[in-house]
């Protein structure tokens, strides 16, 4: 259990999103090194933890999906309650995603933490044929609003580990 373990540090992360971004598969990836082809069948918050090594110390993370929820607009105060930081994800081959994400942004800065860690990524990276949002505009949308960004793909593995490190590490500097 949680209690059993050795850490320094614990803090809740959450993931958010349009549907279908890849939010679970960005988790499980991280989390379990798995990744699944069809989206997930249940409905209703999850979590997972990992260590993350950062110096000397173990930080702990209790990282949140929302598990389908923003499907009904059903996403609430109590998801962000107590979060440090936030992945907020948009896939790079539907620009509605993107475009989505000032609302994301919106609801973020109401309901969080001030001093939030906030990391842009543009999952999919893989699917360059079906690219519908160019990095660059990823990156000055991120340099807009004062957020880390990166591109991935939960897929083929590619700075999914970088994405996540990158969030923990920035908010075990605030902590
Ligand atoms: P969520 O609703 O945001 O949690 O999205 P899911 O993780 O359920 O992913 C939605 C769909 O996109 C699933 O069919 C996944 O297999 C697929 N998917 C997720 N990440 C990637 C990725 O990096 N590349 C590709 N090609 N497909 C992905």
């Amino acid at each position: 259990s949680l209690l059993d373990d050795e850490c320094d540090y614990l803090f809740k992360t959450v993931l958010i999103g349009d549907s279908a971004v890849g939010k679970s598969n960005l988790l499980s990836r991280f989390a379990r090194d798995e990744f699944h082809i069809d989206s997930k069948p249940t409905i209703g918050v999850e979590f997972a933890y990992r260590n993350v090594k950062i110096g000397d110390k173990i930080a702990k993370t209790q990282i949140w999906d929302t598990a389908g929820q923003e499907r009904f607009r059903a996403i609430t105060s109590s998801y962000y309650r107590g979060a440090l930081g936030a992945m907020l994800i948009y896939d790079i081959t539907r620009k509605g995603t993107f475009e989505n994400l000032k609302k994301w942004l919106h609801e973020l800065r109401e309901y969080g933490n001030r001093y939030m860690v906030i990391v842009l990524v543009g999952n999919k990276s893989d699917l360059v044929n079906s690219r519908e949002v160019e990095a660059e505009d990823g990156r000055s949308l991120a340099q807009q609003e004062d957020l880390c960004f990166m591109e991935t793909s939960a897929k083929e593995n590619l700075n999914v580990e970088d994405a996540f490190v990158q969030m923990i590490t920035k908010v075990f500097e605030i902590a």
